[in-house]
């Protein structure tokens, strides 16, 4: 077995396996360390929006960069197929964000100040809904934030960057560093390995990296919980958005109604009270929905920073440790360019200054 890598990454999620992608393709010499199975946490938890505008509101950084990693999915959408032959079930359709109220209307009026994003009348929205509920006074209607399916993508990543030579361990969990004059020794549940770089990319988890290299950042968890449901009779082609809530289609006619926001909770399992406040708002938007069937129901963390904006950089004191955590509720969405910038600092290539300093560990 393989024990000398160019690059250790910590955390088989779309994070590290992303990030194993790019790195794979510059022929870097790449592992990644999953504790259970490739994509099994947040990843999988995902309903997998690319809600660049609808969830980015810092117009000056934060959406270039998510306007940058949604637009690579088109890219990566033939790409990762070719190499892997895993469909990412890239959905177009975009996303219908809600008004109840003048208020909620006049929310959304930084949203609809983007050339991309319209508002539309209730008429316009029956004839692409006709189940939507006659309580709205409109919605701004953005193209551009398609879904993908999370566990695919994550999968097309892993299965992309094994093609190109990358090294998967899976139940493989990583429970120290140590630096060893030049290099890196990790120690796992699958053995010793040693690596010039390391990037950290466990999610939720990474918080116990950051106290082990002397850091004080802390990642604390957000709990979400979902539901899939399906119907013969009910079709829908666009994700519904409501304050946090939202029902996304996916291509197999399966609608996923997300998702709770718990804060400080680190277990994963949905309760009663989360899913019945799913099922109460979801009703309130699509009122017909009340006699689909529930396929399944889920719960995951979502790793939360003190800003809300990712982990993206260099250990403060070490240009060989990188970060790559902390994506909060849109680590789909910003897989990609986080993968790429990564990449970059460790090719030592010129990245935009104001994301480095937007996401730098020490900020
Ligand atoms: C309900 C819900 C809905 C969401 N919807 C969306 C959405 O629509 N769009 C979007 O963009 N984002 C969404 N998100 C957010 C998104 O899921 C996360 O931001 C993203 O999955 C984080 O990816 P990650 O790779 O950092 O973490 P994870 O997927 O959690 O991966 C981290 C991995 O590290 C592994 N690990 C932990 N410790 C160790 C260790 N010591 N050694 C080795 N491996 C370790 C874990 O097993 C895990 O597999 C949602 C999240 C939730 C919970």
């Amino acid at each position: 077995m393989k024990q000398h890598f160019d690059v250790i990454v910590i955390g088989g999620g779309i994070i590290g396996c992303s990030i194993a992608y790019y790195l794979a393709k510059e022929k870097i010499d790449v592992a990644v360390f999953e504790a259970q199975t490739i994509g099994s946490k947040s990843t999988s938890a995902a309903a997998g929006m690319l809600g660049a505008h609808s969830e980015c509101n810092d117009s000056k950084i934060f959406l270039p960069f998510a306007r940058s990693s949604q637009l690579a999915y088109f890219e990566l959408n033939e790409e990762l197929k070719r190499l892997s032959h895993i469909d990412i079930e890239l959905k177009t359709g975009g996303i219908f964000k809600l008004a109840y109220n003048d208020d909620e209307k006049i929310q959304l009026a930084s949203l609809l100040s983007q050339s991309t994003v319209k508002w539309y009348e209730p008429t316009e929205i029956q004839r692409k809904i006709p189940n939507i509920t006659t309580d709205i006074i409109g919605a701004a209607y953005i193209e551009d934030d398609v879904s993908v399916l999370p566990t695919s993508v994550c999968m097309a990543f892993c299965k992309s960057a094994q093609v190109l030579g990358a090294t998967i361990h899976e139940n493989a969990c990583v429970l120290d560093i140590q630096k060893i004059e030049n290099t890196f020794m990790i120690h796992s549940t699958n053995g010793k390995f040693t690596a010039d770089n390391i990037v950290i990319a466990n999610g939720v988890w990474s918080t116990s990296f950051f106290k082990q290299l002397g850091l004080n950042n802390r990642l604390t968890p957000v709990k979400g919980e979902c539901l899939s449901v399906t119907s013969e009779h009910l079709t829908l082609e666009h994700t519904i958005f409501h304050d946090h809530n939202y029902i996304v289609p996916r291509n197999n006619g399966k609608l996923v109604i997300g998702a709770t926001m718990v804060q400080n909770e680190w277990n994963e399992k949905p309760t009663l009270l989360g899913i019945e406040s799913l099922i109460e708002t979801a009703k309130k938007m699509l009122p017909d929905m009340t006699k689909m069937t529930i396929e399944s129901f889920w719960g995951g963390l979502r790793p939360q920073t003190i800003d809300q904006k990712p982990y993206i950089g260099k250990h403060p004191d070490n240009d060989n440790i990188f970060f790559a955590t902390g994506h909060f509720r849109n680590g789909i969405l910003l897989a990609p360019e986080t993968g790429k910038m990564i990449r970059d600092f460790i090719l030592k290539r010129k990245i935009r200054t104001e994301w480095v300093e937007a996401f730098k560990v020490n900020r």
